[in-house]
């Protein structure tokens, strides 16, 4: 690997060329470190510390002792730190952002851009809710109120598709609930998540928020811990189920934000041509790695051909290429083993000899984790590229003519996280997305989220939600207090 090309690049971008554990207050080195890689070439960009288990019971013991002082300050006291904290971030946001692409891939001007700055603005603007007191009885002789407690010490599992997006949704509410945080991103991805650690130690008091890189074999051991009294969870269903099974040993509070394999359903009075390009950017967004992107596109049969056709048309004005590079619209996929299995998907497309109007072939000559815009031409209900979830930028458009038979294709889906359903009759749309068994459904727009807004998945695609209220509630236990006059 040619680490040294790669370091300079991070020293070109005015970056650090080291990166430390955060563990109680203080920035540490690991014995044992490990490749992180840029997606555009495959050359090293940083080495990782690789925290030991040692390490880790260190940061959850500093976590546990700082959730004794962390939870007796007010509200108002540990929003101002974290009110600090966004202000910190925001003074090294173009660092975060350089970051975020060398290790995701994600273009650096538009999605790299917007994805720190929404996580900045999230810090922000969560460190200001409050979960206010419930009175359900005040009389002469009795009193009954709702509270919501801090939990504990919580371990957050992240994955690398939005590593900083997706990290501090969760250090947010997490700290201003009362809670302190042990946090272990993905090992694609763990340099933003050591990086917005290491800004934490600057206003954070010790032990408040410990972020510690590493294997998947960390994870586990956060989510079998007895002194971890809740896990937040975003990344697989398939690790989402190992969560929860470890989870089990003390009952530990469980959040899952799981995969998804979100349909689109645009119906024959859409106007069609109006939706083409956001439809195009929900589902390639990212590279198409993403947990709400549309992965399924119902249309119409009466519009189906027309439809596709401007679709590939918008497709192919955009450019995959570097994220680094400013005329680049789409980045590499961030790892080889999601590019493996985009092969994979590729070649049964290809064998099942769907009609492919755009993309369809992997050029494994590349260095980087290039992977073409691909839309498959109405593939069988039945097929792979259908019932799974891709995680890459293939799309299957698929006719429909029956409303109530697409909401049943829609609706047998194992996964539930959101869905979306676009036409001209809003009360008929409406009435669609209604009848959608997911956590979140728009209708004539698509991917709005608000910090008031809950998100979640029903099914296989998740459980509690983040965000809103009840995102907040859940990282509280709920007391009831009844006091006599
Ligand atoms: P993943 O499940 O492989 O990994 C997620 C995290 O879990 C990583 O930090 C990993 O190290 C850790 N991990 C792995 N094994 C573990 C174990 N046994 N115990 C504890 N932790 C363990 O997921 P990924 O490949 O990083 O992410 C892609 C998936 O995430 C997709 O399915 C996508 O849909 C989903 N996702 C969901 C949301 C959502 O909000 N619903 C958001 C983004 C991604």
């Amino acid at each position: 690997m040619n680490t040294a090309h790669s370091l300079d690049l991070l020293q070109a971008a005015g970056l650090p060329s080291v990166f430390h554990l955060s563990i109680n207050g203080k920035l540490v080195d690991a014995d044992r470190s490990f490749d992180v890689l840029n997606p555009a070439n495959n050359k090293v960009i940083a080495q990782a510390p690789q925290a030991s288990a040692q390490q880790l019971e260190e940061a959850i013991q500093a976590a546990a002792q700082a959730f004794k002082s962390w939870s007796a300050l007010s509200w108002q006291t540990r929003s101002d730190y974290i009110l600090r904290y966004a202000d910190a971030l925001e003074a090294r946001q173009d660092e975060l952002i350089t970051l975020l692409t060398l290790e995701q891939g994600k273009p650096k001007h538009s999605q790299a851009k917007s994805e720190v700055e929404a996580a900045i603005y999230w810090v922000r603007e969560v460190a200001k809710r409050e979960i206010p007191v419930q009175v359900i009885e005040d009389t002469a002789e009795h009193v009954v109120e709702v509270h919501h407690t801090p939990l504990g010490v919580v371990g957050a599992i992240t994955p690398w598709n939005f590593p900083v997006l997706l990290g501090l949704w969760k250090v947010a509410p997490c700290l201003i609930t009362g809670n302190t945080m042990v946090m272990k991103p993905s090992p694609y991805t763990p340099l933003t998540s050591l990086f917005f650690g290491e800004i934490a130690q600057s206003v954070l008091p010790p032990g408040v928020l410990s972020v510690l890189s590493g294997g998947n074999e960390l994870g586990q051991i956060i989510t079998e811990h007895p002194a971890i009294a809740k896990i937040s969870f975003t990344g697989s269903t398939a690790t989402g189920k190992k969560v929860m099974a470890s989870g089990a040993s003390n009952l530990k509070r469980i959040t899952l934000e799981l995969g998804g394999n979100d349909a689109a359903v645009v119906l024959a009075d859409a106007d069609w041509p109006s939706i083409v390009k956001p439809l195009f950017w929900a589902a390639f967004g990212n590279s198409g790695q993403w947990c709400i992107a549309v992965k399924r596109l119902y249309v119409h049969s009466s519009i189906h051909a027309a439809f596709t056709a401007a679709f590939v048309e918008y497709a192919k004005t955009v450019k995959v290429g570097d994220g680094m590079d400013q005329s680049t619209d789409l980045g590499p996929i961030q790892n080889r083993m999601q590019y493996e299995k985009l092969i994979d998907l590729f070649e049964d497309t290809r064998k099942q000899g769907y009609n492919v109007p755009l993309g369809g072939v992997i050029d494994q000559s590349l260095a980087g984790n290039f992977v073409p815009i691909t839309v498959v031409d109405n593939p069988p209900e039945n097929s792979r590229i259908v019932q799974e979830e891709p995680f890459g930028p293939i799309l299957p458009v698929i006719a429909f003519d029956d409303v109530e038979d697409v909401i049943a294709r829609v609706n047998a889906s194992p996964y539930g996280l959101a869905g979306s359903v676009w036409g001209g009759d809003r009360a008929a749309a409406i009435a669609v997305a209604k009848r959608m068994e997911t956590g979140t459904v728009w209708v004539n727009e698509i991917h709005i989220h608000g910090i008031d807004i809950p998100f979640g998945g029903h099914k296989l695609s998740g459980m509690g939600v983040e965000n809103g209220q009840e995102g907040l509630a859940g990282f509280t236990n709920t007391k009831s207090y009844m006091f006599k006059k």
